[in-house]
């Protein structure tokens, strides 16, 4: 099983995460947003394998896939910053 590793941003708490890559089939890459799961920050990530089916296992919570065949990086950023700001509002 392939996992990725990354750290947040802000408090460097390390993220660990399960990678399903389909062998031959395709592969829908693409960006996690995630809450790190240590100081709550929220960021994107970027992952190189399927992003639809890959699970984060540790660290923190995913709560959107944005698929790179649909969203640009732009549109990340924007989402990113629109749930900062949901956040501070609760
Ligand atoms: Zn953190």
């Amino acid at each position: 099983m392939d996992t990725l590793e990354f750290q947040c941003p802000q408090c460097d708490a390390t993220c660990i995460a399960e990678m399903v890559v389909h062998w031959g089939g395709v592969n829908d890459y693409g960006w996690w947003i995630v809450r790190c799961g240590t100081c709550s920050h929220l960021f994107s990530q970027y992952v190189g394998r399927d992003v639809n089916d890959s699970l984060l296992r540790e660290g923190g919570e995913v709560l959107e896939v944005l698929d790179r065949a649909i969203y640009t990086k732009e549109d990340v950023e924007e989402r990113l910053i629109r749930l900062r700001e949901t956040a501070v509002e609760q």
